[in-house]
């Protein structure tokens, strides 16, 4: 077994790629020019790299190399996004439609705008973690400048019709935006079948580096900065380029686009036999999210009368997170799952296994030893007088 225990959390980060790794150090060492406006020879070298990756970045989601953005993180692509709509798009009309279970660096934004005089107008989730695209047309009205939906969710994996969405969206002349934090590079993401206007990703999520995201603009979509300076990313993002960050990210996209179906089949049959093998050997244990329409490495189990974050911790040598632990420091039963309609004690009971490229069947079979071990002992310690 590896000496670094099992890495179950694929959600939450991904190890970076060898290649990407190899890829980025010229530009940690010795290519360390500034790939905005200097014509000599170390800026262009770097800005040669810089667009090689964005051409790497646009082609993974279907887009014109011009329609991407780099930012710092999937944070920032979301609160660029919102806030940069909403700024824009204050004369139209002050509403923005979003549901109860994004991101919270969706939420944030939101909450911020609330405060500023936005309306948000939250849709609903079924008991999977489903937004009815119809519910999503029936909050959109005079008043409405941005619908943001996921496209997966980061806890129960839940994948959403951002298809049919993005087509409401487009009938009703409204931008729409999407996270694709957790989907991009896991399950196709095409910007033109979806038909979004903004779409966030990050680096880090699919074996890229942390210190990149990005945001997919539309051409012609009006936008108000978070970041005034010098005008980098025409005008959408100014500051420095994080080259080496960057470089890393275009190569785990390009991996991401030759490997993903052998990736995806894979982790979805690991996924399986860690499910069915739990299921077989542990009682009172109840799935959370659906089992079709999910993203393919995504468990996401309750324990009843069990303590997720409890349960982690008592996992030897095996790294998963629990619904509460999503925000740092975060002891609040999970906001996701409470959404769905599931009791507080259902939601304080959850753990979410994110299985990735690395993972293998011997390291799932150890995973489910120690997961049947681990419950048993905390239910036997729970039932002692
Ligand atoms: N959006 C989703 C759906 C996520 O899962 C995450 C990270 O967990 C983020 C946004 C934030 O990503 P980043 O760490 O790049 O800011």
């Amino acid at each position: 077994m590896d000496r670094a225990g099992i890495y179950l959390d694929h959600n939450a980060t991904t190890p970076l790629a060898p290649e990407a790794l190899e890829a980025m150090m010229p530009f940690l060492r010795e290519a360390y020019g500034n790939p905005s406006g200097a014509s000599h020879r170390h800026g262009a070298e770097a800005r040669d790299a810089v667009e090689a990756a964005r051409g790497e970045i646009a082609k993974l989601m279907g887009a014109g190399q011009a329609e991407i953005v780099f930012t710092s993180c999937a944070t920032e692509s979301n609160n660029l996004a919102i806030k940069g709509i909403a700024w824009a798009m204050r004369e139209r009309g002050d509403t923005i439609v979003t549901t109860a279970i994004e991101h919270r660096s969706v939420l944030g934004p939101c909450r911020r705008l609330e405060s500023d005089g936005f309306r948000i107008r939250t849709v609903a989730v079924d008991g999977e973690g489903r937004v009815d695209p119809a519910s999503v047309a029936a909050a959109i009205d005079d008043r409405t400048i941005l619908v943001t939906v996921m496209h997966a969710n980061s806890e129960v994996g839940t994948i959403q019709d951002v298809a049919a969405i993005g087509r409401i969206c487009r009938e009703k002349g409204v931008p729409f935006h999407t996270d694709a934090t957790q989907s991009l590079g896991k399950i196709p993401v095409d910007v033109g079948e979806i038909g979004c206007a903004l779409l966030t990703a990050s680096g880090h999520k699919i074996y890229g580096p942390k210190g990149a995201g990005v945001l997919y603009i539309r051409r012609r979509t009006r936008l108000v900065p978070l970041l005034d300076g010098g005008g980098q990313e025409r005008d959408r993002r100014s500051g420095t380029l994080n080259v080496p960050a960057i470089v890393g990210f275009g190569v785990a996209c390009r991996l991401a686009r030759e490997r993903m179906d052998g990736d995806a089949q894979r982790e979805r049959a690991l996924r399986e036999r860690l499910r069915v093998g739990i299921f077989a050997r542990v009682e009172g244990v109840h799935l959370n999210g659906p089992l079709e329409g999910r993203l393919p490495g995504n468990l996401n189990l309750s324990f009843d009368g069990l303590d997720g974050q409890a349960l982690i911790e008592s996992l030897k040598n095996v790294s998963a997170s629990s619904g509460s632990a999503c925000a740092a420091g975060s002891t609040d039963p999970s906001y996701v799952l409470r959404a769905m309609g599931m009791s507080e004690e259902r939601a304080f009971g959850s753990v979410r296994f994110g299985i990735g490229r690395g993972n293998t069947e011997e390291q799932i079979a150890y995973a489910l030893e120690e997961i049947a071990r681990a419950v048993a002992k905390l239910r036997r310690l729970s039932a002692a007088p």
